[in-house]
């Protein structure tokens, strides 16, 4: 069996469109604003991708930028100032933080529900306790593209490789919540290999280049590579071992091209949620 090849840039750009539309017809512009503090290249990049993805699909967009040596004290005041401006539908504050700042409590700082990254405990209980809240962005938009797959989870053995509360522990959630089995393995598993082999939906975010082979795959199943890796060359390669297991899954994601595409679609998604539209 060769795996069909799931298109991430595809399902985000229907995505992008559909929020585009809806967004022109309130009348008002949802407005995202994000915090980037010090000179970290890739976090740049980021930030600019998100201004570019926000301005197209017509919402207002903010940055707010601090140097490397901004203090706590000082983001925590242009975190209060957004909290309080109404104009304001949704905070991102772009992490990692230079390193003399401990990012969760002004993570935490963020008014839940303006919390578009859906990191806030409000948010992650909402999760928890099936109720409707603001989910992480990539957990969310890797949900979204199993589902263009198959859209009746029910019953079906999900395994997630990787715990974070960025990423592993919501996609667990979100997977129970559509009544799969769900299994979360982590750098203490054993049997990495035979759990992953019981898989009918694998996803795999742990951030090692290939980790996941071929010969893990349960034939015919969803594999969902979240790793981003920069090898040497400059490549990006994801955790899975896309030449062996494209042979026996059912459906894969490449990397690039799969997941990544739809972390800032479902950040545009949560930023309209947020507007209340
Ligand atoms: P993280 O916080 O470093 O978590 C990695 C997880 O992998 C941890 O739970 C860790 O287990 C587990 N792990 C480490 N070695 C393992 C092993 N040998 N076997 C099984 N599990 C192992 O990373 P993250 O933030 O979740 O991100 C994971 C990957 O996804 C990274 O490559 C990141 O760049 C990528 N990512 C991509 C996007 C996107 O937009 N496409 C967004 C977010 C993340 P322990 O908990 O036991 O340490």
């Amino acid at each position: 069996m060769v795996a069909s090849i799931i298109d991430g840039k595809a399902v985000a750009s229907t995505l992008r469109k559909s929020i585009a539309e809806k967004v022109a017809g309130l009348g008002t512009k949802p407005g995202l604003a994000v915090i980037l503090v010090g000179d970290d290249p890739a976090s740049h990049v980021y930030v600019n991708n998100k201004v570019k993805a926000t301005l197209e699909v017509g919402m207002r967009s903010i940055e707010r930028r601090l140097p490397e040596t901004a203090s706590t004290e000082e983001i925590a005041k242009v975190i209060d100032e957004l909290n309080a401006d109404k104009s304001i539908h949704g905070i991102l504050l772009q992490l990692p933080l230079p390193k003399h700042i401990d990012s969760d409590p002004l993570i935490q700082r963020i008014a839940p529900n303006k919390d578009v990254d859906g990191l806030t405990i409000p948010n992650i209980g909402k999760l928890v306790a099936g109720l409707d809240g603001l989910v992480p962005c990539t957990p969310q938009g890797s949900l979204l593209l199993i589902k263009s797959v198959k859209q009746d989870l029910t019953g079906l053995n999900a395994v997630v490789i990787g715990r974070s509360l960025l990423f592993g522990k919501p996609m667990a959630q979100l997977l129970l919540a559509e009544n799969c089995t769900v299994t979360t393995a982590h750098s203490k598993t054993k049997n990495l290999a035979d759990i992953c082999k019981e898989a009918d939906i694998l996803v795999a975010a742990v951030g090692r280049a290939e980790m996941v082979k071929g010969e893990w795959i349960k034939p015919g199943a969803i594999v969902i590579d979240v790793g981003i890796n920069r090898m040497e060359n400059g490549k990006l390669k994801g955790d899975v071992d896309y030449a062996g297991a494209s042979q026996v899954a059912g459906a894969i994601t490449p990397v690039p091209g799969g997941v990544g595409p739809m972390t800032i679609a479902c950040l545009l998604a949560n930023t309209l949620k947020a507007s209340g539209a």
